[in-house]
Parts: structure tokens; C-alpha cells; sequence
């Protein structure tokens, strides 16, 4: 099930760096084309998988302040719901480098990590599973 926005996402637009947008052939991690200095260019007709995507700070979730939009952590923070009452996943993609160690970031991973299983994705590793690693 999709979650319901609850944030309003402007002024962050990362989502349109970092999702992969096959109708235009865009590639993840490619600023996409359709971006404007105000946001999507195409807002009315924007393509399914931008109108489907909603990470955990547009989806309202409370381990992440209000104030801390993707955009301004470089951090993308995203659900994936348990099925048949499994723990949710939380995948935290980070989308430059050198952003996982913040406080920040950190803080906001060990609320996640509370109750749920967390994958931490970095730019140049292969993802891992938060508290398998000695400095995760
Ligand atoms: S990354 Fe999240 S907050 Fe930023 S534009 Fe995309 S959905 Fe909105
Ligand atoms: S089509 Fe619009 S919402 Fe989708 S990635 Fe491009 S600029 Fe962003």
C-alpha cells in the first residue's frame, strides 16, 4: 500500500535526482530534465512512478523532524511495509556521500531502528544491515 503524503515536499525535489524514471529514460542518480527552479515542470502529468513515490518525511513519519527534508540531509529515508505482521523495512539511501555519520542522520536511524529492521545504503558500499557493522 502507498502512503498517504502528509508533507508538503517543496522545496526538496531529490527524489528527482535519485529515482529512476523509465517513461523518460531517466537514470537514477541523473537530475532529471523535467525539473524547473519551482519543481517538476510536468507537475499535472507527471510520470506514475514520481506520483507513486513518497518517502518517510513526506509520509509524515515522526522519527524525522519536520525541518529535515531530504534535500537538506542528502539522506532518503523509505518503508517497505512487513507483510502478515513482519517488521517494516526502512531503506536509508544515501544520495551524496559522507551524510551517514552525521548526528542527524544517525539520531534518525536509531528512532527508525526502534522498531524496524534498517538496510543502510551508501553511495560507494554495498548496503548493510544497521548493528552488523561496527560503526553502524
Ligand atoms: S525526496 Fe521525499 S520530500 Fe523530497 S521531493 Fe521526494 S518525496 Fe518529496
Ligand atoms: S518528471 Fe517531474 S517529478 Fe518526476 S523526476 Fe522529473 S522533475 Fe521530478
Amino acid at each position: 500500500m502507498t502512503p498517504t503524503q502528509k508533507r508538503e515536499c517543496y522545496p526538496c525535489s531529490l527524489c528527482c535526482l535519485y529515482l529512476k524514471v523509465p517513461e523518460i529514460g531517466k537514470p537514477a542518480y541523473i537530475w532529471c530534465p523535467q525539473l524547473g527552479p519551482k519543481g517538476c515542470k510536468i507537475h499535472e502529468t507527471k510520470h506514475q512512478v514520481c506520483k507513486e513515490f513518497i518517502c518517510e518525511w513526506a509520509a509524515g513519519a515522526e522519527e524525522i523532524p519536520e525541518e529535515l527534508r531530504p534535500f537538506d540531509i542528502n539522506v532518503v529515508f523509505l518503508r517497505l511495509k512487513g507483510r502478515k505482521g513482519e517488521t517494516d523495512t526502512i531503506f536509508v539511501d544515501e544520495v551524496y556521500p559522507n551524510h551517514l555519520g552525521e548526528d542527524k542522520v544517525q539520531e534518525i536511524i536509531q528512532a527508525f531502528a526502534e522498531y524496524n529492521k534498517v538496510i543502510i545504503n551508501p553511495v560507494f558500499e554495498e548496503p548493510y544491515l544497521y548493528g552488523e557493522r561496527e560503526d553502524s
